[in-house]
């Protein structure tokens, strides 16, 4: 490893997975921090808690579909959903440059109130801090974190350990939404098409699908997209994964500037998606209740866990008949897209 951190060491690949082993793991490792889930889980007082945090620092704030404010909600709420608990509570913390508009501040506050509110999630804690105009910046920028603390009803025991050969790989929706909507806004872009971001809090569907039948693990493809989480999961559950490309939702404009920029959807962020696995009998109501909801519209089965065998990683069968590995994402494709 090099002596000082690179912008790659904050994607969703294997820059950032090796320095939290290195460092955080080495020195801060407990039983409840070891398994590196979406959100710790625990027991306290006989109930089972989740707690997680999440920093935003993307830019530019404003994009079609989101800001950093709706981003920082959504993202911790989606942390929470995905290792099934109900998330009830927030808290937020800004650091603002000096020079940063009023008026941008009240915008981002307004959209952390509103998705809230539709999250059924409440802000009770906060912090503000601010710091000097970074050099060389034309704007000043704002950066958030929320921490989430939600809680896991009784019966709902989700982790990579339950997986099984033959269990499904289900997909919520359409991949490479919200990396896509983020470059768009990006200087030097100008695309004809306006994607939207697809971010949404996922609370509200992954309580209707846990009701739907036999989930094992599920997790939000932020960073390092589809292709991140499936490699996570292969390398810490010591599975084999296949996934056939043609029956991955992705939209067509998506897959246009994909194409024009040298991009791979699969590797792009999405923040308002979910991968599931579940056992495979269970797998077609799971489908349904996820098309049932506004949000899992293009959900789709993509493919199996075809072995539990230690090092054997993600392979895609390809629409002209091959299969290849698809790899983990060294660092972030596109940095600070959240
Ligand atoms: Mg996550």
């Amino acid at each position: 490893m090099k002596d000082t951190i690179s912008i790659g060491h904050g994607g969703g690949g294997r820059l950032a997975r090796d320095l939290i082993k290195s460092v955080f793991l080495k020195h801060l490792s407990n039983p409840i921090l070891a398994p590196l889930g979406d959100s710790a889980v625990f027991e306290l007082n006989g109930s089972k808690l989740a707690l997680t945090t999440d920093s935003y620092v993307v830019r530019p704030i404003f994009s079609p579909g989101t800001d950093i404010g709706k981003l920082a909600v959504c993202g911790t709420i989606n942390d929470l959903s995905v290792v099934g608990a109900k998330p009830l509570y927030l808290s937020c913390a800004l650091i603002i440059e000096e020079g940063f508009s009023l008026k941008d501040l009240e915008v981002v506050a307004l959209s952390i109130k509103e998705t809230a509110k539709k999250a059924g999630v409440e802000v009770i804690t906060g912090d503000t801090k601010v710091i000097e105009r970074s050099p060389g910046e034309s704007q000043s920028n704002i950066y958030i974190n929320t921490a989430g603390l939600g809680i896991v009803e009784n019966g709902i025991d989700l982790g990579i350990g339950k997986i099984t050969v033959c269990d499904k790989i289900i997909l919520s929706g359409t991949m490479g939404d919200h990396g896509i909507a983020v470059l768009s806004k990006r200087d030097g872009f100008d695309f004809e098409a306006t994607i939207e971001s697809d971010c949404a809090p996922l609370n509200g569907i992954i309580q209707k699908i846990i009701k739907a039948g036999r989930i094992k693990f599920m997790r939000d493809p932020t960073r390092g997209g589809l292709a991140g989480v499936l490699n996570e999961i292969a390398e810490d559950g010591n599975l084999e994964i296949k996934i056939d490309e043609d029956s991955i939702p992705v939209r067509d404009d998506v897959k246009g500037i994909c194409n024009m920029l040298g991009l791979d959807p699969l590797y792009i962020a999405n923040e308002g998606k979910v991968v599931i696995i579940a056992a495979k009998d269970d797998a077609c109501n799971i489908l349904k209740a996820l098309q049932n909801d506004p949000l899992g519209q293009n959900a789709a089965i993509i493919g199996e866990v075809t072995s539990k065998e230690k090092g054997k990683g993600v392979y895609l069968k390809t629409p002209y008949g091959g299969t290849r590995i698809l790899d983990m994402p060294l660092d972030d494709l596109l940095p600070r897209i959240c």
